[in-house]
């Protein structure tokens, strides 16, 4: 018998920022699989069965969800955020395209989520309004120097940078190495957002101009967003800036 795979993108934490779709999924699942904060944003279900693992295990988490569905189960893998973006569903791909080849006949469904850049831009304003990008600064799947290439492009570009992953106990200098490359590239007055837990109890966002911005205001749960050079900054009495990017750029903003 075959099973069923859900991989499941809870949003950024608030239970309204979930999807209706998402919590369906969860209650039709047999086995839940995930890092232990996300499991606990599941409501507990009689019969159904939770199998918590490290922050770190994808791929053997993806495996493990394969496996479980490949026996007959309805699984859900969850990921925070959207499950697609720097989540579980690459990892579940990865799985299967190097797995069972009976793993290619399982039902999957990637059920999406309001990712954190998304999250985070609607709480600035507009930032993401013209054309942006997603680096995941974690240097754990890929050269730091690949990292500071994508970063020169993207600043050249005048892409708006949504940086996921700035920063961890184990990565403790590589956005101020970020912050330090993006000074050469774009003017100094440049908007920087640092965005916390967003839509979580200790939120907390801080906006200031790249020439000032110290890494070590970033956690792991941080999402830092470096506008661009068109990036507008509206300053409100006794209310925290607007950040809003223009729809028209080079010519066509004339
Ligand atoms: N799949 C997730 C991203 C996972 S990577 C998504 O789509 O959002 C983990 C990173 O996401 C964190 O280091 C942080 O940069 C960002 N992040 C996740 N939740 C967040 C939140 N509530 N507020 C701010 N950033 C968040």
């Amino acid at each position: 018998m075959s099973g069923r795979l859900f991989v499941i993108g809870l949003g950024p934490g608030a239970a309204e920022m979930q999807t209706p779709q998402a919590t369906q999924a969860l209650a039709l699942a047999s086995d839940l699989l995930g890092y232990g904060p996300y499991l606990a944003r599941a409501p507990q279900q009689a019969g159904q069965i939770r199998h918590a693992s490290d922050n770190r295990e994808e791929l053997a988490r993806a495996r493990h969800g394969l496996c479980l569905a490949a026996s007959g189960k309805t699984v859900a893998l969850l990921s925070g955020g959207d499950a697609g973006v720097f989540g579980m569903a690459a990892a579940v791909f990865e799985a299967i395209e190097h797995g069972e080849p009976a793993w290619r006949a399982l039902e999957v469904e990637v059920v999406p989520g309001v990712s954190a850049m998304f999250a985070v831009a609607a709480r600035l304003g507009a930032p993401l309004g013209h054309d942006f990008c997603a680096i995941s600064l974690s240097d754990n799947l890929k050269p730091w120097a690949l990292v500071r290439q994508r970063l020169t492009a993207a600043a050249r570009a005048g892409f708006v940078m949504a940086l996921y992953n700035p920063l961890s106990r184990a990565r403790p200098w590589q956005l101020g190495d970020a912050f330090a490359l993006l000074r050469g590239l774009l003017p100094g007055d440049t908007q920087v957002a640092f965005a916390t837990a967003v839509s979580r109890a200790d939120e907390r966002i801080d906006i200031m101009d790249l020439a000032v911005a110290d890494p070590a205001r970033a956690d792991m749960r941080t999402l830092v967003l470096v506008g661009s050079a068109a990036t507008r900054r509206i300053d409100r009495p006794g209310q925290p800036p607007w950040l809003y990017t223009p729809r028209q750029a080079g010519e066509s903003a004339a």
